[in-house]
């Protein structure tokens, strides 16, 4: 029960149901949610039924009080609201790009903070969510690498994520057609696969057909390429994969992913290969940011069409355009450059699109999320010790 901790403003949230604690209901699975209720004194008999109501008011209508529970009697109604509460991170920022990306800055109950961006394009609208405060790869070409604090995202947080995200597009009751948000893609700050449990919790919630009710072949998520969690992804979360593939040659890959140094390529793509459920339907992605004269060149873009031939991958590429953040060691690569790549793989049989940055104004594109509030504290820092 490690996930009882997104934020409550009024008491800190226990696990242990203590006379002023109130125990979190986002984020439980369905089976928590019923022993949390069974402690708190709900019969054995009425349980399933308290679960289905408690579970349609919370993901289904987006309820944040039992108040509004009208199924509920009021008496129990009242007993609930002392024990459980239903809660949301802390919008400390909103931002909104000149293309229309949404990114929200938020806090957590620790103080913590990540970030979220809704991104919508004419036929979708995808919203990136966050695994992990910080990330442990520091992936050289990554912001989100250069933040010093790592902790891994409660399944409370991450749904909270999406909670909080629907709550301000206005997107309750859960609608059947015209969602704004038709997909998530786990690509925020953080490796999901280092956070496999709560991840997998957190999007099981989502995917829930009687709550939020997002398909799986909605959601996509991207790994930089912890191999022993990817066959685990595909069994139990069964989501779409990408991977963070950057590099063709160890050498390069080891030096811009780091992680490369403990999962070789070679081991990656057979991983990929093996992927439960990759098959044409469901294309791998490969996510190839654009380095110039790092890994942009031709000979590499031929390399890449070999590999994924050569394990037999049913693949498609994304290139990213390289988002430069303050201090970045790299260089985007020339457009000349990225449309030769892309050329070259799409004349191979391979898609290889190139992804148009999104919100890089308001530093919202691949690789630029960093709880920006961290260095505006530690000028607060700096001026206390001053003073
Ligand atoms: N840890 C996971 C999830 C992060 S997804 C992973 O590595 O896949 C974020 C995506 O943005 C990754 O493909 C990442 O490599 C890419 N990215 C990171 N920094 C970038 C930058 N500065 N410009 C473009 N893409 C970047």
């Amino acid at each position: 029960m490690s996930s009882l901790t997104l934020n409550t403003p009024e008491t800190a949230v226990s696990p242990v149901l203590g006379l002023s604690e109130r125990v979190e209901i986002v984020g439980l699975s369905r089976e928590q949610l019923a022993d949390a209720l069974a402690e708190a004194g709900v019969p054995q008999r009425s349980l399933k039924m308290r679960v289905q109501q408690i579970w349609h008011w919370v993901y289904y209508r987006g309820a944040t009080s039992f108040d509004t529970m009208t199924t509920i009697s009021k008496d129990m109604r009242e007993q609930l609201a002392a024990r459980f509460a239903i809660s949301r991170p802390e919008i400390v920022t909103a931002q909104i790009s000149s293309d229309g990306t949404r990114k929200w800055l938020l806090k957590l109950a620790d103080g913590q903070e990540v970030e979220s961006v809704f991104i919508p394009e004419e036929d979708r609208g995808t919203l990136c969510v966050s695994s992990q405060v910080g990330c442990t790869l520091n992936c050289r070409f990554c912001h989100t690498g250069t933040q010093r604090l790592v902790r891994n995202l409660t399944p409370a947080e991450i749904v909270g994520q999406v909670m909080m995200t629907r709550d301000e597009l206005g997107e309750w009751p859960s609608p059947p057609d015209g969602r704004q948000i038709t997909n998530i893609v786990m690509m925020g700050m953080g490796e999901p696969l280092y956070n496999f449990e709560n991840v997998k919790q957190a999007l099981h919630i989502v995917m829930d057909a009687e709550g939020i009710a997002l398909s799986k072949r909605r959601i996509t998520l991207s790994t930089a390429g912890v191999v022993p969690m990817m066959a685990r992804c595909g069994e139990e979360i069964d989501v779409n994969l990408a991977v963070s593939l950057h590099a063709v040659r160890d050498e390069i890959r080891d030096e811009i992913v780091p992680l490369n140094r403990k999962y070789k390529i070679d081991e990656l793509l057979s991983a990929c290969r093996a992927y439960p459920g990759a098959k044409n339907a469901r294309r791998i992605t490969f996510e190839y940011v654009m380095l110039k004269d790092k890994n942009d060149s031709l000979d590499d873009a031929k390399e890449l069409v070999r590999l994924l031939k050569a394990y037999d991958i049913p693949a498609k590429v994304n290139l990213i355009p390289f988002n430069p953040w303050p201090g970045s060691p790299y260089e985007c690569s020339t457009p000349k450059a990225v449309k030769a790549f892309s050329d070259y793989v799409f004349e191979h049989g391979i898609s290889a699109p190139v992804r148009t940055p999104r919100g890089q104004d308001i530093m919202a594109a691949c690789g630029q999320l960093k709880s920006a509030s961290v260095k505006l504290k530690k000028a607060l820092r700096g001026e206390a010790n001053a003073a």
